[in-house]
């Protein structure tokens, strides 16, 4: 096997890694904020690479947009103003345009270049880009969050890279407060959570830290994303409101086609595997 011929992203703590055999280097340059490099792979498509770590491919990348956004929208029971920070692929946004109830959503990411690239690597995910509900900033997420209005939007993504670098911040404590403050009446923030198997400590800390800020129902959602670290995900939602419920006679009936998520999908992401349980006294 050659190589050069292979994206590796070791995950050095987990002592295991991902590769993806490579046609060609299609771009690389290094942002103000970070290192971008976009592939053409073998089987994946095309592929997203920040700072040595997997963003996003063609191939994958519904599992991780779509349960990023659709759970937390039929959980809401009401939304109209959503923020996705970061997310500059801009295929959570996609997902998200495809509710009706939502009037705007705004897409805050730090790096205008991961969505310039997006448009030309990726132009599938920037297909809502121009619907008139969306509104691109390319801003620092943590600052937009501090400086909003108090009651100003219903539903925050967080759509970041790791908790490395200008991500940092968006896993703290500081940074949910000033969700908290931001958020409707029935206001909730969903976050990717990273791997129960690789980051379990990590998403433990995220929900107490969540919960300390006032953000106190949670629930971590499961599935699969063969490009990340173990090859399972989690993204992990905290609300004002009970989360106990989803709305989901509309999810059922959802206007709107999805490749992986569905009422049952939506069912099954919220079981909780038994050390999970234990981890978090569920
Ligand atoms: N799906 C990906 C994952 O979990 O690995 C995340 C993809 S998305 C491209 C991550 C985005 O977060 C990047 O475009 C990056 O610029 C953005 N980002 C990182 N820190 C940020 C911050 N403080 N404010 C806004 N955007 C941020």
């Amino acid at each position: 096997m050659n190589p050069s011929e292979w994206f590796t992203e070791q995950h050095a703590d987990a002592g295991s890694a991902f590769s993806l055999k490579i046609k060609k280097k299609l771009h690389e340059e290094q942002s103000e904020f970070q290192h971008l490099e976009i592939y053409e792979t073998e089987t994946f498509g095309n592929l997203m690479i920040i700072d040595g770590c997997t963003m996003v491919s063609t191939r994958d990348n519904f599992f991780y947009h779509e349960m990023m956004s659709h759970p937390a929208l039929f959980t809401h029971p009401d939304p109209k103003r959503v923020w996705i920070i970061g997310g500059g692929d801009c295929g959570t946004l996609r997902e998200v345009l495809k509710h009706p109830s939502v009037e705007q959503a705004v897409q805050i990411d730090i790096d205008e270049r991961v969505t310039r690239l997006a448009e030309i690597y990726f132009p599938e995910l920037c297909e809502s880009n121009n619907d008139p509900r969306a509104d691109l900033k390319f801003i620092d997420g943590i600052k937009w969050v501090k400086d909003a209005e108090p009651n100003s939007v219903d539903l925050i993504i967080v759509d970041s890279t790791d908790p490395v670098g200008p991500a940092l911040g968006l896993f703290s404590e500081e940074f949910y407060r000033d969700c908290f403050a931001c958020l409707t009446e029935n206001g909730m923030v969903v976050q990717q959570s990273e791997s129960a198997l690789y980051h379990l400590k990590l998403i433990g800390e995220m929900r107490d830290a969540m919960s300390n800020a006032g953000l106190s129902n949670l629930q971590t959602l499961f599935f699969p994303q063969c490009l990340y670290p173990s090859g399972w995900w989690s993204a992990t939602i905290a609300g004002k409101g009970d989360l106990s419920k989803f709305r989901e006679a509309d999810s059922s009936s959802k206007p709107f086609d999805t490749v992986y998520y569905n009422v049952d999908i939506h069912k099954a992401a919220l079981a909780q595997p038994e050390f999970v349980k234990k981890a978090f006294n569920l």
